[in-house]
């Protein structure tokens, strides 16, 4: 077996954060196993890197079971605790689901292949099977800005304008903001005044 599927499988079965979440992995974790030739990249780089995985819960709303990321290093994290080796890319797999709307269960007991347990055949009911999906999130690069903040802050009034905003009401924002500045001043100063006649 890879080392992909070996060290997805311990994570899967010991993750603390992933056991928490009550999440099923038999599912997931097979369908991996049904389309390794399509995840052949995945494979290879989990062969070639040391490898973190990393359990998140759903971020929306519980239409998913949350994802699985895959972080690859060149070096192992015990020879190098700052992480600068991290690759310029990840795996994230989503896990998710494939509805199928086959009929609404109406199986009984005396079917054939009834199962108690679940109170239905599973074959031909209504059901969600487990799906997975597997992005590579690659980095482009790490951007700065060029210019003094001022510059920005003179974007960020033409974008203004741009958007849609008068000029008046632009500049009334500016002034509103002023004011404000200049009240805090006052109250500091009343501060400084109050202190100083406290003093004999
Ligand atoms: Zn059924």
């Amino acid at each position: 077996m890879s080392k992909f599927l070996t060290e997805l499988k311990k994570f899967l079965m010991k993750d603390d954060y992933f056991l928490e979440s009550n999440v099923k992995p038999v599912g997931y974790y097979n369908v991996i196993l049904q389309n390794q030739e399509e995840l052949a990249e995945v494979i290879s780089d989990c062969e070639n890197y040391h490898l973190e995985f990393r359990y998140d819960s759903d971020n929306e709303e519980g239409c998913t079971d949350g994802s699985i990321s895959i972080y690859l290093y060149t070096k192992s994290l015990h020879e190098d605790y700052s992480w600068q080796s991290v690759l310029n890319y990840y795996y994230r797999i989503n896990f998710e689901d494939d509805e199928r709307s086959w009929g609404y269960c109406e199986c009984s007991p005396s079917d054939v292949g009834y199962n108690p347990l679940h109170r239905c055949c599973g074959a031909g009911c209504d059901w969600y099977a487990p799906a997975v999906n597997v992005t590579k999130v690659e980095s482009k690069g790490y951007f700065k800005f060029d210019g003094q903040e001022r510059d920005l802050w003179k974007m960020e009034s033409e974008w203004e304008l741009e958007s849609g905003i008068s000029k008046e009401q632009l500049e009334q924002q500016e002034k509103e903001r002023q004011l404000q500045y200049i009240d805090e001043e006052i109250q500091e100063l009343l501060k400084q005044k109050e202190l100083f006649l406290k003093v004999k």
